[in-house]
């Protein structure tokens, strides 16, 4: 489990995908958590490939494909399967979840 969130982070700070910097102030993004960053100065909102994706399916009321989803968020299906293989999303609708937990 340990090596396992050690290469989720290698491999997290060479996606390349993530806002850092906002263009507007010259200012370090905070970071909000699930993908999403936020300017102090400016407000300025940016979500990264993991914060679109993880938005779209939570919003989809049910499951999405993986091909949708990559149309849907413009993100590429390789980046979409890997965030998959590392546990970080599963392809399935909003609330799906909690509905497999007993609700009818
Ligand atoms: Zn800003």
């Amino acid at each position: 489990m340990g090596l396992e969130e050690l290469l989720t982070d290698i491999r997290d700070q060479s996606n390349g995908d993530k806002p850092t910097i906002c263009p507007d102030c010259n200012v370090e993004y905070k970071y909000l958590g699930l993908g999403h960053y936020k300017c102090e100065n400016c407000g300025r909102l940016e979500t990264d490939d993991y914060g679109k994706v993880r938005d779209y399916i939570e919003q989809s009321p049910e499951d999405v494909g993986l091909d949708k989803t990559s149309i849907d968020t413009g993100v590429k299906v390789e980046r979409i399967r890997e965030m998959i293989e590392m546990g970080k999303i599963s392809l399935v609708g909003g609330g799906k979840g909690e509905k497999t937990k007993g609700q009818k």
